[in-house]
């Protein structure tokens, strides 16, 4: 059987990463035909757009992507095109895992997290008004009029919708994966404490919906600043975690800096039908060309990927051979190993080789 997969190289480190990624998956023997598309500032260079119409059809039609990251300017210029693919394709669910691999700068050999992140809503909803627009200045005399808490009239605003649609929908993505793959205990993180209506909802929703799993999976939930303290200290305490957008980003960079950074920190984004999978990290425009960053993260992305079609084996076979040479140490990018200035550290297309030997030996 062979698949059609949409394939965006993105920027930066992205289109290195991306060829890695794709020799490891041809070289697993599944059959993938790549239809390619280019996105973020290749695609403004050559179309004027970072997200040209072509490519949400393509993800439409082959209904599985993989992409590597793409810049978005900060504070200014487009809007995120990550951000978009998740809204137009309604890709709710982001799914990062967090697991120790032998050899990795992992402190914590207990570490297996799962983490969900909704990706659809919160202060990433992407609705926002400048300072000094009219739409600003209405909204901030609205506001001011509702209530005593009186908003600065050079203020820009970022709007935090929560819904309870979308929070239930992803804190049972969280439970169903539970009660699959035998988790025991799912972890709500908000801080409902401060903002007691959009983060209360949340934390409402997820007890509503813990209690249709009482009995198969333990529920509890911890605020947002102790849970980053708690991971830090003590990890193996936790299993799957489930978050609004804002939190559920910066906590699962946390979670990959504990299991050795973001080289190796693989993910996905899920929706009803369509999946797009990518590596949490993004397009560290400062190596971009180098054939130096690390291609795991990617690989073990298109792991998921493999998993998603079904095609287990393939997938067993290229992770462990991701695990074979992260192991053995030799042929790793400069971030694994010991010394960042060790010489003998590989290029990101020479560890994909290695991969590659150990999926063919
Ligand atoms: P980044 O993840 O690109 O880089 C931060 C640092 O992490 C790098 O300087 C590097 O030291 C390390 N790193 C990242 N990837 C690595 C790899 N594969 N191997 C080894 N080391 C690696 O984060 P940033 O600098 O905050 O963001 C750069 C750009 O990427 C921004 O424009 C941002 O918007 C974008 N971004 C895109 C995505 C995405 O496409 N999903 C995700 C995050 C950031």
């Amino acid at each position: 059987m062979s698949y059609k997969v949409t394939l965006l190289p993105g920027d930066g480190i992205g289109p290195e990463v991306a060829a890695a990624m794709r020799k490891c998956v041809d070289a697993t023997g599944v059959k993938v035909e790549w239809e390619e598309h280019l996105v973020g500032e290749h695609a403004i260079a050559k179309f004027g757009t970072p997200l040209p119409d072509g490519v949400l059809e393509s993800v439409r039609r082959n209904m599985v992507a993989i992409k590597g990251p793409i810049a978005t300017p900060i504070g200014k210029g487009f809007r995120s095109v990550n951000v978009q693919l998740r809204q137009a394709l309604d890709l709710f669910a982001c799914v990062r895992p967090c697991k120790f691999y032998e050899g990795t700068k992992c402190k914590y050999p207990e570490v297996d997290l799962m983490i969900f992140r909704e990706n659809t809503e919160d202060l990433y909803a992407g609705i926002e008004f400048d300072i000094n627009t009219e739409e600003a200045k209405e909204l901030i005399a609205k506001i001011n009029s509702l209530q005593p808490r009186q908003i600065r009239e050079d203020s820009a605003i970022s709007i935090k919708p929560i819904s309870i649609f979308a929070s239930r929908r992803i804190v049972k993505y969280a439970f169903d994966y539970a009660v699959k793959h035998n988790r025991k205990k799912v972890t709500a993180i908000h801080k409902a404490n401060i903002m007691k209506f959009s983060d209360g909802l949340f934390l409402r929703t997820a007890r509503e919906v813990a209690q249709e799993y009482a009995g198969k999976v333990e529920f509890q939930d911890v605020i947002v600043d102790n849970m980053c303290m708690q991971l830090v200290q003590k990890p193996e305490l936790y299993d799957v975690l489930v978050l609004p957008n804002l939190y559920g980003d910066i906590v699962s960079d946390l979670c990959a800096g504990l299991v050795g950074g973001l080289g190796i920190a693989p993910g996905a984004n899920f929706g009803n039908d369509i999946a797009l999978f990518e590596p949490v990290h993004g397009s560290a425009p400062k190596y971009a060309g180098q054939n130096k960053v690390n291609p795991t993260a990617t690989i073990l992305s298109s792991v998921l990927m493999l998993h998603h079609l079904k095609e287990n084996k393939a997938a067993d076979r290229l992770e462990n051979a991701v695990k074979a040479v992260l192991r053995e140490g030799k042929d790793v990018t400069y971030d694994l190993k010991k010394d960042r200035n060790d010489p003998t550290a590989v290029g990101t297309q020479e560890m994909a080789d290695a991969i590659c030997r150990k999926l063919k030996s």
